[in-house]
């Protein structure tokens, strides 16, 4: 369980975290983050929520990380993040962003309720949260390709995101999927999968994330929506798996 970290000495660290990985936010969202830290830390010693539960690991594994995003993302633009899990990177993005409307989805029902729950308790005005599973609410309405921008990140490769995420996408919106190390692999491996489903990679971003003693190297794939993704898909879960695009 470690020491207990002070507030105070939680909100240094996620500050200096931040600062070293060239991420600026506005007023008082580091306090909201600090709150997020704790509460996420507090609730996964009772659920299990994440494998990341040190402050440290919070800070940059979950904080910096989701908030490479967001250089590409707009004010005034909605985002579905699929399988966000307890959040991520949904929440952090909704703290740093109060004019982009951002839904969480996620099929572990104690996941996307501690997410709520969190937002409400930091009185996120712009964060709802969703349960179910993405293939499922992606066929029809209300949600398909109704959003201008759907995230994911650590919930599947490349090609089964595509037929997982794309649908959610209106025409002209973005399919962002954020990778660590293999993303030129998954991209070589998608190819049918995008062009099944109506995407095209506009760009592959590589990034660095600085650590206190360590560098960790991510991408941040962004799929064009370029045409409406056929009904057929997205296919039952099974399918997807068993027989991907
Ligand atoms: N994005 C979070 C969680 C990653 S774990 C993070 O980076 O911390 C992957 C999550 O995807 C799990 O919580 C799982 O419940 C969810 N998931 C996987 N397939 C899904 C599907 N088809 N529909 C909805 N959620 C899904």
């Amino acid at each position: 369980m470690g020491i207990a970290m002070s507030l105070e000495e939680n909100l240094n660290l996620i500050n200096e975290t931040l600062d070293s990985n060239g991420i600026k936010l506005r007023e008082s969202a580091d306090v909201l983050l600090a709150r997020l830290s704790e509460r996420l830390i507090a609730t996964n010693e009772l659920v299990n929520l994440t494998s990341i539960d040190t402050p440290e690991g919070v800070a940059l594994l979950h904080f910096a990380d989701s908030l490479t995003l967001l250089p590409y993302l707009e004010p005034g633009e909605t985002l579905l993040d699929v399988g966000s899990g307890a959040g991520f990177p949904a929440l952090p993005i909704a703290i740093a962003m109060p004019d982009v409307r951002v839904t969480a989805l996620d099929a572990t029902q104690k996941k996307i309720a501690f997410a709520a729950d969190a937002a409400v308790d930091l009185g996120l005005r712009n964060f709802s949260a969703l349960c179910g599973r993405a293939e499922e609410l992606g066929a029809g309405p209300p949600y398909r390709e109704r959003y201008d921008v759907v995230t994911a990140r650590a919930v599947g490769k490349l090609n089964i995101l595509c037929e997982l995420c794309l649908p959610f996408v209106r025409v002209g919106g973005r399919f962002i999927a954020m990778k660590s190390l293999s993303a030129a692999e998954e991209i070589a491996q998608a190819r049918q999968a995008l062009t099944e489903t109506g995407g095209e990679i506009a760009e592959n971003i590589t990034l660095t994330l600085q650590g206190e003693d360590e560098e960790l190297t991510r991408n941040l794939i962004i799929i064009q929506k370029i045409a409406p993704t056929p009904k057929i898909y997205p296919r039952r879960y099974s399918q997807i798996t068993k027989n991907p695009l």
